[in-house]
């Protein structure tokens, strides 16, 4: 009986323990055989790059995030702070994601031309197809070294052309270029070196032949309507970024009766609120409501800093930090509608 019990016990304990763990990121399936893009890609290239490259980001990529706090966050917001995650989690994210991608947009049976809507947009910023196709291929035949060429669709729903060294991506925060890509080549040498050896420019104008412009055109329209594009944005607004620093760093510690980071750093918090009056506030967030946020954080940060000046009580400056907080949170919670 009390085995049965312990047996129980334990049988539920590893449950739980199993619920709360997050499943291994995994390799997805690849739509068609190792050859079906031959003679463009061959079988032997792709196979290496699918079942080793691939699959060692995935490894890597687990390993780097077991037991850590970014085993919960998913991919994308492993992307979008990769630039605090170390070499590893940034490296690896970036090559599963760019890969999963590459696969997508590759077909033994390509569709030749985009969609209408997509057309409508190429034609208006790169006036033909071709002439899209001529700065793709510029900006993958320029990177030095290893990198992609990407087609983005950008915060502001425009196409733009632009490369990252490595795996880097334009959903990371470390890239300058920011958006969602639709349409990536990879030109790191393992993507067409047993094929082209040393002649980047063939497999560049090879890979066109098996580019599906059906499945270009379908990211096109997930990436228009993509809540990740609001949040690319928000992440391109430094100013609210760096008040949100001040405040973390202070307001936690003073949740946990530590009042020496706001009595240290009330002045820094008023200049953050007034840099962040001043400073570009980006277009789908400028709205009536954030910018009077934005007064009322002012307002807020100055009082708290004429507090901590004239020393008042711990209870003073405590109710006008969580109120502050509050504030910021009014910014926080409109930003993401
Ligand atoms: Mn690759």
């Amino acid at each position: 009986m009390c085995i049965t019990i312990r047996f129980i016990a334990a049988a539920i304990a590893a449950m739980a323990a199993a619920s709360v763990q997050s499943q291994p990121l995994e390799l997805p399936k690849l739509g068609y055989a190792y050859n079906a893009l031959e003679p463009y890609i061959d079988a032997q290239t792709m196979e290496i790059h699918y079942s080793r490259h691939h699959q060692g980001y995935v490894s890597n990529l687990n390993k780097a995030i077991a037991g850590t706090t970014a085993e919960k966050l998913s991919l994308e917001d492993l992307l979008l702070t990769s630039g605090r995650r170390g070499d590893a989690v940034r490296n690896n994210a970036g090559g599963h994601y760019n890969h999963t991608l590459f696969w997508e947009i590759l077909s033994a049976t390509p569709a030749q031309t985009p969609s209408a809507a997509l057309q409508q947009a190429i034609i208006r910023q790169y006036g033909t197809l071709d002439s899209l196709k001529n700065a793709l291929n510029q900006a993958a035949a320029s990177r030095f070294g290893s990198g992609w060429a990407w087609l983005i669709v950008t915060v502001d729903k425009k196409l733009q052309v632009c490369s990252t060294p490595n795996q880097d991506n334009p959903i990371m925060d470390v890239s300058k270029e920011r958006g969602i890509p639709i349409l990536g080549i990879d030109v790191w040498e393992h993507a067409y070196y047993l094929k082209y050896q040393n002649k980047r420019s063939d497999y560049l104008a090879a890979i066109w032949n098996v580019l599906d412009w059906a499945a270009v055109s379908r990211k096109y329209d997930v990436a228009l309507n993509d809540p990740l594009l609001k949040r690319i944005e928000k992440d391109t607004w430094q100013a609210l970024k760096d008040f949100h620093v001040v405040m973390a760093q202070t307001f936690h510690p003073m949740e946990d009766g530590n009042l020496k980071p706001i009595r240290e750093r009330a002045g820094e918090m008023k200049l953050k609120a007034e840099l962040l009056k001043v400073s570009p506030i980006p277009a789908s967030f400028n709205t009536a409501e954030i910018r009077k946020a934005i007064d009322d954080l002012i307002k807020g940060s100055a009082a708290l800093e004429k507090s901590v000046r004239k020393k008042a009580k711990d209870d003073t400056i405590k109710s006008q930090l969580t109120a502050l907080h509050d504030t910021f949170h009014v910014i926080q919670g409109l930003c993401s509608h």
